[in-house]
């Protein structure tokens, strides 16, 4: 019983398979509902207008005609008028005739009875019709009956004719039910057909209105009219002229006719044998036939064969046709139809392997398909362990689950095409700034680490990215940058990979961004304190706060390498919010050991520009309680910075509010006398380039002893950075600077060894 479900199932995973039982269950609803009634009744008009058939000229119609009317002077003919026209039509020798014509109500006394001894005088061989009711049953029941003193002496037939929509077609009955129980129908009884009121047909309208012999009321009445005419034949009598109403479109035939032609074409089809009606069923199993023997030849049922086989379906009714067998073909049509097309899409994308089995996500050969330029990012994400997690699961739960991702994907990036193959997911991103993706990713990584909820079942999981930007390359390669980019990023256990063919190195720096926030939140990064000595009294007089970020698998990584990246994508408040933090809570900390130093943190020129700088700073050491002139801010120079500018003001406000600042890296940028001047700075800190080669270069020397006295001049301390040796440091207190930082005396070290330092000095050889 198992074996046999997962056979099945394994069967109905098969898309043709699929494919098929759809077809079938559609030609099955248009065969049933008959909803497609309309269509085969048009395709049957076709076939009509394009046969030709006549009548065998056996039914003469005689026809009560506008000229008729005309000459009688009156809107109907009468009862004498009918007795004329019997007595005429039995003495050419008519051998029956039909009235298509009700004789519900009486008419002048002596012409009923005139009438009724035309009758009497032909027994057998005049018919009048009983036709529906108003009000009388519906279906097949002839309830208005000729008058009993007329059918007493005449046969009844009914006239019921079932109209199906648009009047595309007819229906006749060959019996019906009536009051005086079961008559047979006028056409039935002009072609002396038996049946039983379950039957009905449609008459062959390929037999013209005009193959019939005709003549008018009036002449044979007047009995203007060859008798060879109507001998030994049939006589159907029909209201024609327009005033009784009675004019329909005839199907197939473009023209317009009195009813009763209904009647004679319906006779002449019957003449010689009911059509036989095969219904819609076995063109519908045969097609359906056809469709699963193609399939079952493995590859698909050639799609042009079985367009053939529509065509030739359409165009067997025709050939039945003429051996007067009806068929329905628009259900098996439905089939063939629903069949091809949803094979040639389906053969269209194998051929492009362009939807993933698992998934029924579009698969990444059909983006790699695509040889355009396209303007967007292009993101590959790569689930860990995607291959395990699906293993552990039951087949269809991978579809559940890539849905599941791509809805999460579409979240933050709405309406993206998510291709997918493997654990890989690929799509290219509405965002357009690489920024704004690295965080939108960082956040989905977020709810994705959260666990995905399906079929009831808590998966855990994980991703990496890689991300491709060069948008000159036609996606079909960028699609392999940005899968590789993911499977880098993988490797170097990073959220993001960039991929970018002529930087290299920006790679991993973008991704060192993604990472940056968790780093700070889980303690990778830190503050490490590098003291600074003061020359005159041989003390310690202050650190220098400078970030480190010890990555777990990369190590140490250069802060003049992500403090730059951190400045370029504007995250470098976070940075520093966090460094002043720490510096300022150890500035405290040494305080309360008794320590009487300064601590210095480096302000990016970036954050300058930020009003909220000084609310920050000022935040933080309110909480801390530490008084401003224990914090120095370290700023490097910046080329224009004259008074009006806004970072010149902030400088005075950071000032005012009693904080102290000292000018980094001084003699590299484009410094001037008049520039310190007016510089609201406590301390100038000579750059380290300097001092470490003044030792061997006259000029540096120079450069460093004119800064000092213009320095000493405006009455600022000096700072000389890069101390690596005694004899700098020899020459330094030569030039009388004041303070020396360097590796000489200490590399940055963490807090705890910076206390260390400054309990136990270590004795410095001047050279
Ligand atoms: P900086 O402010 O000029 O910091 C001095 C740099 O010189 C430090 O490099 C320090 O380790 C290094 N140094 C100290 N003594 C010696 C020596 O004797 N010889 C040599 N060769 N180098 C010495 P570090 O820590 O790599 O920092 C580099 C730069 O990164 C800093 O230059 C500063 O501009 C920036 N930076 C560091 N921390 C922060 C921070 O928290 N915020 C901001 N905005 N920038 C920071
Ligand atoms: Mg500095
Ligand atoms: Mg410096």
């Amino acid at each position: 019983m198992a074996e046999l479900w997962s056979r099945l199932r394994k069967f109905w995973k098969n898309p043709r398979v699929r494919i098929v039982f759809w077809a079938a269950l559609t030609g099955m609803l248009v065969g049933v509902t008959g909803i497609a009634q309309p269509a085969e009744d048009v395709l049957s008009g076709v076939r009509w207008a394009v046969r030709d058939e006549r009548s065998d000229g056996k039914i003469v119609v005689v026809e009560q005609d506008n000229r008729t009317l005309d000459e009688l002077g009156a809107i109907d003919v009468n009862r004498g008028n009918d007795a004329d026209v019997l007595a005429r039509l039995f003495a050419a020798g008519a051998d029956r005739v039909f009235f298509d014509r009700g004789f519900m109500a009486a008419g002048k006394q002596e012409d009923d009875e005139k009438f009724i001894s035309e009758l009497k005088s032909a027994p057998g061989k005049v018919f009048l019709v009983a036709s529906s009711a108003p009000d009388g049953r519906s279906g097949n029941y002839a309830g208005k009956l000729p008058l009993k003193k007329f059918r007493d002496y005449s046969g009844v037939v009914s006239s019921l004719i079932y109209y199906r929509p648009f009047n595309l077609n007819v229906r006749l009955p060959l019996v019906s039910d009536s009051p005086i129980g079961r008559i047979p129908s006028l056409s039935a009884k002009m072609a002396e057909v038996d049946g039983d009121p379950s039957q009905a047909y449609s008459p062959d309208f390929s037999i013209g209105v005009g193959s019939f012999p005709k003549l008018s009321y009036i002449d044979v009445m007047r009995g203007q009219m060859d008798p060879a005419l109507v001998r030994g034949k049939t006589v159907l009598i029909i209201p024609a002229a327009v005033l009784f109403n009675d004019i329909h479109s005839i199907p197939g035939q473009r023209i317009d006719a009195p009813g009763g032609y209904f009647h004679a074409i319906g006779a002449e089809t019957i003449k010689h044998g009911l059509p036989r009606e095969l219904g819609w069923l076995p063109p519908f199993f045969l097609v359906l036939a056809v469709i699963i023997s193609g399939l079952g030849r493995g590859r698909a049922l050639d799609v042009y064969r079985l367009a053939g086989l529509a065509f030739a379906l359409a165009a067997t009714p025709f050939l039945f046709d003429f051996v007067r067998i009806n068929v329905e073909v628009i259900p098996a049509l439905a089939v063939a139809l629903v069949a091809v097309v949803r094979m040639r899409n389906l053969d269209r994308v194998e051929e492009a392997g362009e939807i993933n089995a698992g998934s029924g996500l579009p698969s990444v050969q059909a983006l790699r398909n695509i040889d355009d330029l396209s303007p967007q990012i292009l993101v590959g994400l790569k689930i860990r362990n995607y291959g395990a997690i699906i293993g552990s699961f039951a087949e269809h739960v991978e579809a559940q689950l890539a849905n599941e991702i791509v809805r999460r994907i579409r979240i933050s990036d709405e309406g993206v095409i998510v291709y997918h193959e493997g654990g890989m997911f690929v799509w290219l991103s509405n965002i357009r700034s690489t920024f704004d993706l690295f965080e939108n990713l960082e956040g989905l990584h977020r709810i994705v680490q959260n666990g995905i909820q399906v079929g009831g079942l808590d998966i855990d999981m994980s991703f990496n990215c890689g991300v491709d930007s060069e948008f000159d390359r036609p996606l079909s390669s960028r699609v392999a940058s940005a899968m590789q980019s993911a499977e880098e990023a993988l490797r170097n256990d990073e959220l993001v990979y960039q991929h970018d063919g002529r930087k290299h190195e920006a790679q991993w720096e973008i991704s060192l961004l993604t990472s940056l926030d968790r780093a700070i939140d889980n303690g990778e990064v830190w503050v490490a304190y590098q003291p600074k000595l003061d020359l005159r009294s041989n003390r310690i007089c202050g650190a220098e706060a400078l970030v480190r970020w010890t990555h777990p698998e990369r190590g140490p990584i250069s802060p003049e390498k992500f403090i730059r990246i951190a400045e370029e994508f504007h995250r470098i408040e976070r940075i520093t919010r966090f460094v002043v933090n720490e510096a300022v809570g150890a500035a405290v900390e040494l305080a309360r050991l008794g320590y009487d130093l300064t601590v210095s943190v480096n302000i990016s020129a970036q954050l300058l520009r930020n009003p909220g700088l000084p609310g920050m700073i000022g935040d933080i050491l309110a909480d801390h309680g530490l008084p401003p002139d224990r914090l120095v801010l370290e700023i490097t120079e910046t080329d224009r910075l004259d008074r009006s500018s806004r970072t010149f003001q902030m400088l005075q406000r950071l000032v005012k509010s009693g904080l102290r600042l000292s000018i980094d890296d001084f003699g590299t940028g484009n410094a001037t006398i008049d520039y310190l001047r007016y510089l609201p700075a406590s301390e100038v800190k000579i750059d380290k380039v300097f001092i470490s080669a003044m030792e061997s270069n006259k000029e540096d020397l120079l450069l460093v002893q004119s800064i000092i006295e213009m320095a000493h001049s405006l009455d600022r301390t000096v700072v000389a950075e890069g101390v690596e040796t005694a004899t700098v440091l020899e020459m330094l207190k030569r030039l009388r600077c004041d303070v020396i930082q360097g590796y000489y005396l200490s590399r940055p070290v963490p807090f705890r060894d910076l206390i260390e330092h400054i309990a136990h000095p270590k004795v410095l050889k001047a050279g």
